[in-house]
């Protein structure tokens, strides 16, 4: 069950939402971003814009296809170039929320990682939906693109292959982390943001 709220608080709550990613390192320099469904609208950013700045009214409502059925009023912005990677967890996930971080945690795990990143035995694994500290927690990684979009194909492939992943990475850029609603994918992106940093720390400490 989708949580349904006011128009003006999911705008609002982007906003917010990109305020506290900015904190976190995990939207600067205007990249990476979330976005919000509400029953058949979509809720996503400008493309390009400094995230920790923007307002409710910047923001695109798209239909479930993509489509942009309201924007806001400058034509200097067009929407988030996330949008595709985005809906593929909405259309294969049936996703709530996406979140796309350039955290630093995230792009080290990716290159101390190969195809696969892996860990396993941490507690903070529990956070991730059907993962136990027991488990092996596998996120895949694919290549990084000139261009945003031309991740979307090879982020679908790598969905499909790892049915039970929330998340997958982008080799020396990021990763993209949904949930079935925004508070989930927000959990879900600190826990995960916590395991690629106990990763790279395992890691320079030769644990
Ligand atoms: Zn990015």
């Amino acid at each position: 069950m989708i949580e349904t709220l006011k128009t003006e608080n999911i705008r609002e709550l982007i906003c917010q939402l990109c305020r506290q990613f900015y904190l976190l390192g995990w939207v600067s320099g205007t990249g990476g971003g979330i976005s919000i469904r509400d029953g058949d609208r979509i809720y996503m950013a400008p493309s390009g814009v400094q995230k920790e700045r923007i307002e409710p009214e910047d923001l695109y409502v798209l239909d479930l296809q993509g489509n942009v059925v309201e924007g806001p009023q400058y034509e200097e912005y067009c929407v988030s170039a996330c949008k595709p990677l985005f809906m593929n967890a909405y259309h294969l996930r049936n996703a709530g929320a996406v979140i796309h971080s350039h955290s630093l945690n995230a792009m080290l795990a990716t290159l101390i990682s190969g195809e696969v990143f892996r860990v396993t035995g941490l507690e903070m694994m529990k956070g991730i939906e059907g993962m136990n500290i027991d488990d092996t927690l596998e996120v895949p990684v694919i290549g990084n693109t000139p261009h945003e979009s031309q991740l979307t194909d090879s982020m679908a492939r790598a969905m499909r292959e790892f049915p039970k992943t929330q998340a997958v990475l982008v080799k020396g850029h990021g990763v993209y982390i949904w949930g079935k609603d925004w508070k989930q994918a927000k959990t879900q992106a600190e826990c995960y943001d916590y395991l690629f940093a106990a990763a790279v720390q395992m890691r320079r400490l030769q644990l």
